[in-house]
């Protein structure tokens, strides 16, 4: 059945619904309301609670257009119990004259406590008689866009509710399993809710109806990403069994024993390698909680095959950190990695793309210089992606296409929390690193008003002159990054004034990545005592000797970023403290931010607060923009849902799988193909 917009439809309205996402006909059947208003009483001015949206009935008693402190119409509506300001601050003549002495009126809108008394501002009015009859039922009230009316809203909705056919996509067995209404009912009654709907239920969005869209959207997701991930299982991969001798090997001169939770995880990837399907898994650890050592593990299962593994990492820092780790640790097993990134000389490019070509190297360490596309692998095995939240899908997805079919382990420090995780890696499998190394003390984290600043370079002086190391982290600029240069540079002047005796180091994102690589090595040589830096190093530098950290107008930085910047230090045996200096006023948010990093030191759970603070959408940054965003359902309230979504997922795929086709197509046909990706 076509479901396309009728064709009599004008192109400025066709326009104008696209901008808010209605492309066919179905869309505006699933175009649902953003909330709804009562026009079904009149409350007396006398009961008007501030906070609380209400209609009210009663003649205009006065009208005035005000100058103080904007030009707006002032009129006071009076009924039998006392009178209510309405305010306009835009208005037409046309509302002049609707709103005029003796008018009897009905105003709709929010109660708020005003400077007169009680009033409402832009209240929604219409004239009245005195038996006007009042609406049956809520009023819808839809998402919409500049010059298209909520009536001309309603007009198309109506009409597609009408003419669609709205057939079930769920089988029968399921909807009476889970005791949920047809899908037809469902939009129906949030388009319609009748006089007898609970209201409640239908403004919290907890009645059934809205069960129903909001499951049969989650259900779409976990569907997508299931079918996403089954196909990958079709797909091949090389077997890499664990042969054990490289592996052992490393075990046997690494520094530590692995942790219990370090070999979980090694388990998972381990068995994963040795199956003919490519390995889609994602690593998540907290900060600290040792995945680089996991990531040398799989590459060598995947070296002792004969394959070569690439590990990348998304800033050179972390990248070459990673290399002279590494190289530090592998060498000795005979197996020497070669280095890639943007910045080497042409020369030594060519060098070592040959060597990847050639297999004369089997582990290859770089930025993402290793997936341009000069860059051909011999027999690649294994991609590692390092911290690869800062990595887009897109970027991720690219990946995949090198080569014969790798398998991939992604690392993150930032913690997803589970639902997200549920909701969109559904299409990974998850291993979890959920417990640090031994010996480490947490970090103190002490909150500082910048107006007590000489007190803490006082504590910076103190520690450095014992031997410790310090970062200084700048304040974040985002509008520019000239700006935000400025103020490293100036931050690093007036720190080395202020610290004639010590030996001030500085990075930033502009440096060159030899002085970048240079100012890191010396201060990771103790060369330099103090490193004044940008958020550049908030990911993977490790730096153990370094135990105190101050954060530069810490109330300008986002939860996972000061989380993973503390991160930088608490790395050693010594005691750590990280300062987070903050400007007042602080801003409601920066407040609740700056509460959870001081009271939490658990990543889990300050992601968690953070979803909450923020929402998934800003959580899950990059991936998103792959990934359709979830438009009813939340998935910090609605997780029971998300795990029966998943459940059934699984189970329609299984035994409908028509019903899965038709689920999808109705609800992912506009949506970016992530499936074909
Ligand atoms: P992240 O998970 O943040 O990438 P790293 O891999 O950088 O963490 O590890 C942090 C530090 O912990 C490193 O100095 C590393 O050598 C050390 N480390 C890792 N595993 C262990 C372990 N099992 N016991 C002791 N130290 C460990
Ligand atoms: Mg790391």
């Amino acid at each position: 059945m076509p479901t396309t917009l009728p064709a009599t439809l004008q192109k400025p309205t066709r326009d104008k619904l696209a901008k808010i996402g209605i492309i066919n006909r179905f869309d505006l059947v699933l175009h649902l309301p953003l909330r709804y208003e009562d026009e079904t009483q009149i409350v007396r001015i006398d009961d008007l609670q501030a906070g609380i949206g209400s209609q009210v009935e009663g003649e205009i008693i006065h009208a005035e257009i005000a100058f103080r402190p904007r030009r707006s119409l002032i009129c006071q509506l009076k009924d039998d119990s006392g009178i209510l300001f309405l305010r306009f601050l835009n208005f037409y003549p046309s509302q002049q004259k609707q709103l005029a002495v003796g008018k009897r009126i009905r105003a709709l809108g929010a109660v708020r406590v005003g400077y007169f008394g009680m009033e409402m501002v832009h209240p929604k009015c219409r004239t009245a008689g005195e038996n006007t009859p009042l609406k049956q039922a809520l009023t819808p009230v839809y998402p919409t866009t500049a010059g298209l009316p909520q009536a001309t809203l309603v007009k198309h909705i109506h009409a597609a509710l009408n003419e669609l056919d709205l057939p079930d996509t769920l089988p029968p067995e399921i909807l009476s399993k889970l005791q949920l209404p047809s899908f037809a009912d469902s939009v129906k009654l949030l388009h319609n809710p009748p006089p007898s709907i609970d209201e409640e239920a239908l403004l919290e969005r907890a009645h059934p109806a809205w069960l129903r869209i909001k499951f049969d959207e989650l259900l779409a997701q976990q569907l997508s990403m299931r079918v996403h991930y089954r196909k990958r299982q079709q797909r091949t991969a090389p077997q890499l069994p664990a042969e054990g001798n490289l592996t052992a090997a490393f075990q046997k001169v690494l520094p530590f024993a692995l942790t219990d939770a370090q070999q979980k995880v090694l388990r998972e990837i381990s068995h994963d390698l040795t199956r003919p399907h490519p390995m889609q898994r994602l690593l998540q650890g907290d900060v600290g909680s040792g995945k680089t050592v996991v990531a040398a593990l799989a590459a060598l299962q995947a070296i002792e095959n004969g394959y070569q593994a690439a590990l990348m990492a998304p800033t050179e820092i972390l990248a070459e950190q990673h290399f002279l780790k590494l190289r530090e640790w592998l060498e000795p097993l005979g197996i020497s990695p070669v280095w890639l990134s943007g910045s080497l000389k042409k020369k030594d490019k060519l060098a070592a793309i040959e060597r990847i070509a050639s297999g004369d190297t089997l582990l290859a360490i770089g930025t993402h210089a290793l997936f341009q596309s000069q860059v051909e692998f011999k027999k690649l095995g294994l991609v590692i992606v390092d911290e690869q939240h800062k990595f887009g899908v897109q970027q991720r997805l690219a990946l995949r296409g090198k080569g014969k079919e790798p398998h991939q382990l992604m690392m993150s420090a930032t913690p997803i929390p589970r639902t997200l995780a549920m909701s969109y890696y559904a299409d990974l499998d998850v291993s979890v690193i959920d417990k640090l190394p031994p010996g480490r003390t947490p970090v103190v984290t002490k909150l500082i008003n910048d107006s007590r600043r000489d007190e803490v370079i006082e504590r910076v002086r103190n520690a450095c002159a014992q031997g410790k190391q310090a970062y200084w982290v700048c304040p974040l600029i985002d509008e520019s990054e000239t700006l935000q240069l400025q103020t490293a540079l100036e931050t690093y002047a007036t720190l080395t004034e202020i610290f004639p005796d010590l030996k001030v180091g500085l990075v930033h994102g502009k440096l060159n990545n030899t002085d970048k690589a240079n100012v890191m090595a010396a201060f990771k040589a103790n060369e330099l005592q103090l490193l004044v830096a940008t958020t550049v190093i908030e990911v993977g530098v490790d730096v153990p000797n370094a135990s105190l950290m101050v954060i530069d107008h810490a109330e300008r930085m986002g939860l996972s970023q000061l989380h993973q910047l503390r991160g930088r230090v608490g790395r050693g045996a010594e005691q750590s403290l990280c300062i987070l200096l903050f400007q007042t006023p602080l801003s409601e948010l920066a407040r609740a931010r700056l509460k959870v990093i001081f009271e939490n030191t658990d990543g889990f759970e300050i992601a968690r607060q953070d979803m909450q603070l923020r929402g998934p959408g800003e959580l899950l940054g990059a991936r998103q923009s792959g990934v359709p965003m979830l438009r009813f359902a939340d998935i910090t309230q609605d997780e029971l849902m998300l795990n029966t979504a998943r459940t059934i997922a699984d189970e329609i795929l299984q035994d409908y799988p028509d019903a899965a086709r038709a689920h999808l197509q109705r609800w992912m046909a506009n949506k970016p193909d992530y499936l074909h990706a």
